[in-house]
């Protein structure tokens, strides 16, 4: 007979790992599936050291993410790699997750409860979904760090906090110019403070990736910085509310999702300020309503 998970939690980032290891400390019994062979999520792909997290001042995301995977493996938790969720179907009183694990055929397993942890990706340049451009690099983190801006030209495009804080890691890495484009800046005050009137250019903005132009101007570096789009392609299966941004909607006291039993934590619901810290707190709100649910303590 298949195994009846307690809960099938979807992606192994600080959320969903920290939801796996409280449910294995309360007693539960969870599958933890991560499409990629490591945990951590986007910590994982973040080189910056953190000057945020009290508990972890100054480490690096990956080194951050290095020690919730070692917290994962400690609690015993049942860990898949390359397990990529395709769709979820709902039974009577359990859920099939389809998966693709590796190279072997598609399988599914069944769980009381699921949870989605699943996070973000960056949003890519409208029209060109998908397509790879040299000069170009979608999102923040290592593919910027590993670049040398020594002596460039690099336009910035976005409006948030990435787009301001990248402006500084290109100047200092030695970029001749750096402009950022922004229809409108929401960033926090303190980065805008730091950028000069001259390299911040508001309002309509017209890039063409093919030729690195960026109204009309060309750069040798195009770095695209439009935020976050939630990763939920595989939910279509189940009946689960949005926000008007396209992000899960949950409820604030369980993380439970419109659908019963359907629980989504981190940036895939972007409950609060997206970070590690409030990314494992909802883990941790999830597993105490799972158990509470599981063991009738409602
Ligand atoms: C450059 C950068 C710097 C940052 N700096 C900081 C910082 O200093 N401090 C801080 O606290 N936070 C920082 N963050 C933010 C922090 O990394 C995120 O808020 C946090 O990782 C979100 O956790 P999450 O678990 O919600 O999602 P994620 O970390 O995105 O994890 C989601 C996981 O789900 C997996 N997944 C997705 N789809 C599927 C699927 N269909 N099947 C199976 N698995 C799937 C993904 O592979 C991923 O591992 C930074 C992020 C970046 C990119």
């Amino acid at each position: 007979m298949q195994k009846l998970w307690d809960a099938v939690i979807v992606g192994a980032g600080p959320a969903g790992a920290s939801c796996a290891v409280w449910l294995r400390h309360l007693g539960l019994d969870p599958l933890l599936l991560e499409a990629t062979d490591r945990i951590g999520g986007l910590a994982a792909r973040n080189p910056f050291a953190d000057i945020w997290t009290v508990t972890s001042p100054n480490q690096t995301g990956v080194q951050v993410a290095d020690q919730i995977a070692r917290q994962v493996r400690a609690a015993g938790v049942d860990t898949w790699f390359d397990s990529q969720v395709r769709s979820i179907g709902r039974r009577s009183d359990s859920f099939e997750v389809r998966l693709q694990r590796g190279e072997h055929e598609p399988m599914a397993v069944v769980a009381k409860t699921l949870v989605l942890a699943t996070g973000v990706r960056p949003r890519e340049l409208p029209g060109h979904e998908g397509k790879q451009y040299s000069g170009v690099i979608v999102g923040p983190g290592e593919q910027i760090m590993g670049t040398n801006f020594a002596g460039s030209s690099v336009a910035l495009l976005g409006g948030g906090d990435n787009a301001f804080e990248n402006y500084e890691f290109v100047k200092e890495r030695g970029a001749r110019v750096a402009h950022i484009y922004a229809r409108t800046v929401r960033a926090q005050k303190q980065f805008v403070d730091r950028v000069p009137a001259s390299d911040l250019i508001t309002g309509s903005v017209t890039v063409d990736p093919v030729s690195q132009t960026v109204n009309g101007h060309p750069y040798d570096w195009i770095l695209v910085l439009y935020g976050w789009q939630p990763n939920i392609d595989f939910l279509s299966g189940l009946s689960v509310a949005l926000d008007a941004r396209g992000f899960v909607q949950t409820d604030m006291q369980t993380t439970q999702t419109s659908a019963d039993a359907v629980y989504a934590i981190g940036e895939v619901a972007q409950r609060m300020h997206p970070c590690v810290p409030t990314a494992m707190a909802d883990g941790v709100v999830a597993a105490k309503a799972i158990e509470a649910r599981l063991t009738n303590k409602t």
